[in-house]
């Protein structure tokens, strides 16, 4: 090969991420991350998603900036089995198997709402006093584990709970939802902390609610 032939080869394919099939995931990822970190609910470089597409997983990368992604932020691997790519994964990638594993869960959003993350630092666990809330959440169960990240024990606590609850606090730390798309765990995640600010604000004024809801199986009393 000559040098002018050499100079006007192609370099290495930069490594793609995640396939060119996978352009609408990134959109949702994208606009998901932006919308979680704009309302609070993360600081800069916290937090974490994921999405189920089969046997496969698309979670976002190790200290990858949520309300910033780009498409090399996301990190594609097996459902069951570790890829290549694996090292680059979220560290919470773990929990987020186990989920998939364990129940019908199709996205995942991991967030640390102030609010929620104030109110585990006390309490076993939240119920919404807000009609949305209540109706959206039931009850919000707070788990603590030993370690805190990328443990078998928090996989395991945080599977557990969201077998029969659709979002779940790991006390001191963050929220964990699960839905059919990101939209869905992004509206539990939403609707989690605007509950949470209502009940901490309840509390801080001294406030104690009167139950103005009809009784129902889907509601639970305070
Ligand atoms: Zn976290």
């Amino acid at each position: 090969m000559t040098a002018r032939s050499k100079k006007n080869a192609p370099g290495p394919r930069p490594r793609a991420p995640i396939s060119p099939g996978r352009c609408a995931i990134y959109e949702q990822f994208r606009d998901i991350g932006r919308d979680c970190f704009l309302s609070g609910l993360v600081s800069s470089h916290a937090g974490n998603m994921s999405v189920r597409v089969g046997d496969r997983l698309v979670i976002t990368r190790r200290g990858s900036m949520m309300g910033n992604l780009r498409p090399r932020d996301l990190i594609e691997t097996g459902l069951e089995r570790d890829d290549s790519d694996i090292a680059l994964a979220s560290s919470e990638i773990e929990v987020h198997r186990a989920v998939y594993q364990r129940t019908a869960a199709q996205a995942i959003v991991h967030t640390h709402p102030p609010h929620g993350v104030t109110l585990s630092l006390e309490m076993d666990e939240i119920i919404p006093i807000d009609l949305e809330g209540s109706y959206l959440l039931h009850r919000v169960p707070v788990v603590a584990a030993q370690k805190n990240v990328g443990s078998g024990e928090l996989a395991e606590l945080i599977s557990a709970a969201l077998v029969d609850c659709k979002v779940c606090l790991l006390r001191g730390h963050g929220l964990f939802a699960a839905g059919r798309l990101l939209e869905e765990a992004y509206q539990l995640t939403s609707a989690f902390e605007a509950s949470a600010r209502i009940v901490y604000l309840a509390r801080v004024a001294g406030i104690r609610p009167v139950e103005y809801r009809r009784a129902s199986d889907r509601q639970r009393e305070w």
